[in-house]
């Protein structure tokens, strides 16, 4: 869900991009009006995430799954190994892109007991790692670190569907990243975030679409960039900057602790979860405990206008997203239909 402020400005910027009688459709990639489009936003970022200008910051293409690719294919060789932690079905992925190009090990997984909680991390963390991958929530599971795990090497985050839901320590990552299309804007755009450090440390023989420090050197217009992606992700960057980190996180805690506190006090519902610290404020992931009265619920939802709660294709039940847009109500909405759910079945 993007905030109806946003998709008010998007639509009049379609129309005309700031009376310019020119759409944002339409609009140069190489242009000054585009090149101050970049340039807010890598501002805006900077400050949100309160870190300095020894990061990068890139507006990249080819979503979550393009990074999984690059991020190997830029620092990992034959004679390296990188480190990922196991929480996901995505962070799962990211390691086996990984795998094309050099040694990446599990150091902690929760697969076993089907991502119901975080993974522990083992004592000592082994050191010497090229990298060390995670991903910050765990979208189709339902969990989130809410701490940053402590690795002796250069820290990696996939923090697609939780950038910006809450204060985050980002500067204690080497690199993070995130497909646009959760709580940062539309499908098509993803932002990397690069320790110059790190940077200095990838490969150069790359082709320049795939290399960072192209990407870098280019300013993010090495091709022709997704004009229209970049500028909804600059509306909602300054939409977050105007409500407030602070306030986000509270409202998120909000929406999250109502939701969860129905699904526990439910004799109908229960929650995929089982380590209440480890649960997402973005991602609520449950099951009915007859798993029958599913499709009803399902049913008794779209008869009252909520949709898009079933649970991803491969776990089944229901996941209910609580990106930063989605307004309380929403929430106050459905947990009412859940009780009245409860004294029919
Ligand atoms: N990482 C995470 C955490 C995700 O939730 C997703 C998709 N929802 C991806 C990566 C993959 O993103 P994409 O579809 O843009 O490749």
């Amino acid at each position: 869900m993007l905030p109806p402020e946003v998709l008010l400005e998007a639509a009049e910027a379609v129309r005309s991009y700031k009376d310019t009688g020119i759409s944002i459709l339409e609009l140069p990639h190489r242009g000054k009006a585009f090149l101050e489009i970049i340039e807010e936003s890598k501002a805006l970022v900077k400050e949100l995430c309160n870190i300095g200008d020894d990061y990068h910051v890139l507006w990249l293409q080819g979503g979550g799954r393009m990074q999984f690719a690059m991020i190997p294919m830029n620092l990992l060789s034959k004679q390296s190994t990188a480190g990922y932690l196991d929480s996901d079905h995505w962070s799962a992925e990211a390691q086996e892109y990984a795998r094309y190009y050099g040694a990446a090990n599990v150091l902690a997984s929760s697969r076993d007991t089907k991502y119901d909680r975080l993974p522990q991390l083992p004592e000592p963390v082994p050191a010497n790692l090229t990298y060390v991958h995670y991903t910050t929530n765990n979208t189709i599971y339902g969990t989130q670190w809410h701490d940053v795990p402590t690795a002796h090497s250069p820290l990696i985050a996939d923090m697609s569907s939780d950038i910006f839901c809450k204060t985050i320590d980002y500067g204690k990552h080497a690199m993070f990243y995130a497909a646009a299309q959760k709580n940062l804007g539309t499908p098509g755009v993803a932002l990397a975030v690069i320790h110059k450090d790190l940077l200095a440390q990838m490969a150069d023989n790359l082709p320049p679409m795939l290399s960072y420090k192209a990407q870098v050197k280019e300013n993010s217009v090495l091709n022709t960039a997704n004009v229209s992606g970049v500028y909804i992700s600059l509306l909602m960057l300054r939409w977050i900057k105007a409500r407030g980190l602070r306030t986000i996180e509270k409202e998120n805690r909000a929406k999250a602790e109502l939701l969860y506190k129905t699904i526990d006090a439910s004799n109908v519902f229960s929650p995929h979860v089982q380590v209440v610290a480890d649960r997402s404020l973005m991602n609520v992931c449950f099951t009915a405990k007859e798993r029958a009265t599913e499709q009803a619920f399902l049913k008794l939802c779209a008869e009252n206008n909520i949709t898009g709660i079933e649970g991803h294709r491969s776990v089944g039940g229901f996941r209910v997203s609580l990106y930063n847009a989605v307004p309380y109500s929403h929430v106050a909405q459905l947990t009412e239909l859940m009780k009245e759910f409860e004294t029919k079945v």
